[in-house]
């Protein structure tokens, strides 16, 4: 636990929240400022920052629990859809630094934007660089 960490307080229990599942590695709540009704936080329980800081088990957990989590908060609020994602490092907007996927459910004209809105200036890559880049992301894996 880290002592000055939000999250970690709410996972301990020293902060309040709207509790939608626990077990073992993970834990999920509702997001105290909800973007749609059922926006859910699906955390490990354990502090790590970012998403490549997680343990193996502590990651193969936490996606089994959105895999379940998601269904569940679209049934909840009767939503026909959802974006699921994660900010990852501060640049992305992270502010809560232990890791958090967002699971908001979607409604047909709710005024949203897809997942697409999150980049900034779309970059304007030809063949040969994409190519370049898959080679180096392909290389740069464990
Ligand atoms: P981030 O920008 O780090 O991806 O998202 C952090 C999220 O945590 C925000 O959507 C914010 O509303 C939520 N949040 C921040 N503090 C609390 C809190 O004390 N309780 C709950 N339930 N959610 C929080
Ligand atoms: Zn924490």
């Amino acid at each position: 636990m880290s002592d000055d960490c939000i999250f970690c307080q709410i996972v301990a229990g020293e902060i309040p929240s709207h509790t939608v599942y626990e077990d073992d590695h993970v834990f999920a709540f509702l997001d105290v400022n909800p973007l749609a009704p059922g926006h859910t936080l699906v955390i490990p329980r354990d502090h790590h920052e970012r998403l490549n800081d997680l343990p193996d088990d502590t990651a193969d957990a936490l996606y089994a629990a959105i895999h379940d989590l998601v269904p569940a908060a679209e049934a909840a609020v009767d939503a026909p859809a959802s974006n699921v994602g994660f900010n990852n490092g501060e640049e992305s907007g992270q502010e809560v630094p232990h890791v958090h996927g967002h699971v908001v459910p979607r409604f047909a004209d709710d005024g949203g934007s897809p997942i697409h809105a999150v980049g900034g200036a779309a970059p304007d890559l030809d063949d040969d660089e994409m190519a370049d880049i898959a080679e180096d992301i392909a290389a740069a894996q464990d």
